[in-house]
């Protein structure tokens, strides 16, 4: 085994229907003038509320902005030159992936003390280490990595519970995914501390969502917050934010994906996925293949119930896709970065062998 040295901070987070109301103890030690950086629909759910919780405080908000459009070095640098920025003593990130993630790409690098609040549920952005970039035509850019995540999420579950709860849903299909690719990509190797650590954590990516997902979807679309609301949340964006800072450490294989974010990636060349279907939907839907080419039956069917009652994709046709379309791509996936590390090859066959049992199982359990 090989000798390292390295560097682990985790996330730190707090979670509730009024949570907004510790935001004055944790972040006035760093300063005083606050930026908030923000997505529009993100602001209006909860600046009134961000701004109830500085009165009394010695925080004072600078300045509100709006984050831009994407996670773009261009825009990143549009508002490093700000003067509000260059004043702020802390940012305040309001919002769902692609503002935390320019935030991130701002403040990390400058050391400039870094706040989330995300206002949907969609992925583990607020508590990760990373940034998802993209190019200025909006096509995938790559991952840029820190040192250390934010601060601080503050995860407000009563904002959340109002968010469309489309992003819920999609998030539930991104975060039980963890748990499978992390466990059959590393199957059978002796890990180290923090792959072991990630791996062994991922189990709370995928147990909690069995249990409390379908009715936290039932509340989300409500717009309630209940505690099988809060447990789910807390698997989508905190748990797999942990667990995705162990598996990403850059010295080690990828752990972090595998078959289901490769027939994703291969299938995004259909503009039908991302034109109207979102990244955990596709993943979910791509976890049902991973665990036939697996050749685990019980957990198939585990997830099959869990699809169907949340109406997550069981069906190629669910996510618009032709049998003959997924033919023509089919080649593409065993090609992606996602299963560069597999604990076997992927084959045409063994895609199509599942995928017409997949097909058999849906017939037989309208
Ligand atoms: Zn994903």
């Amino acid at each position: 085994m090989m000798l390292t040295n390295y560097e682990m901070n985790l996330p730190s987070y707090s979670i509730g229907d009024d949570i907004y109301k510790s935001v004055p103890s944790l972040c006035a030690p760093y300063g005083k003038n606050v930026l908030i950086i923000g997505g529009a629909r993100a602001l209006d759910a909860s600046r009134k509320l961000i701004c109830q919780s500085l009165l009394d405080s010695p925080l004072t908000v600078l300045d509100t902005i709006l984050f831009g459009d994407d996670c773009t070095y261009a825009n990143v640098e549009r508002l490093r030159s700000l003067p509000a920025y260059q004043e702020a003593d802390m940012v305040f990130s309001v919002g769902g992936g692609k503002c935390i993630d320019t935030c991130k790409c701002l403040c990390i690098p400058d050391d400039k003390p870094i706040f989330t609040f995300p206002t949907i549920a969609s992925n583990c952005a607020a508590c990760t280490s990373v940034s998802i970039m993209y190019n200025e035509d909006g096509t995938f850019l790559k991952p840029h990595f820190y040192l250390h995540p934010p601060l601080h999420a503050f995860i407000h579950t009563g904002v959340i519970s109002k968010a469309p709860s489309r992003y819920m849903w999609a998030g539930i299909g991104d975060t039980y995914a963890k748990y499978y690719e992390a466990t059959i990509s590393s199957r059978d190797e002796q890990l180290e501390h923090f792959t072991a650590l990630g791996v062994s954590l991922s189990h709370m990516c995928l147990d909690p969502l069995v249990l409390y997902a379908p009715q936290a979807y039932k509340d989300n679309k409500i717009q309630k917050t209940s505690y099988e609301l809060e447990q789910t949340v807390l698997a989508i964006v905190v748990t797999t934010g942990i667990v995705s800072i162990f598996l990403t450490r850059d010295f080690t294989p990828d752990y972090n994906s595998g078959l289901a974010h490769a027939i994703f990636y291969a299938l995004t060349s259909y503009p039908v996925i991302e034109e109207k279907h979102l990244h955990g939907e596709v993943v979910g839907f791509g976890v049902l293949i991973a665990l036939l080419c697996d050749g685990q039956q019980k957990e198939f069917e585990k997830i099959y119930e869990l699809n169907k009652k949340i109406n997550l994709p069981v069906r190629l046709e669910d996510i618009e896709i032709t049998k003959k379309q997924f033919d023509e791509i089919i080649s593409r996936i065993p090609e992606m970065s996602d299963v560069r590390h597999y604990p076997y090859a992927i084959t045409r066959e063994m895609l199509e062998s599942a995928l017409t049992h997949l097909d058999e199982y849906t017939r037989s359990h309208i």
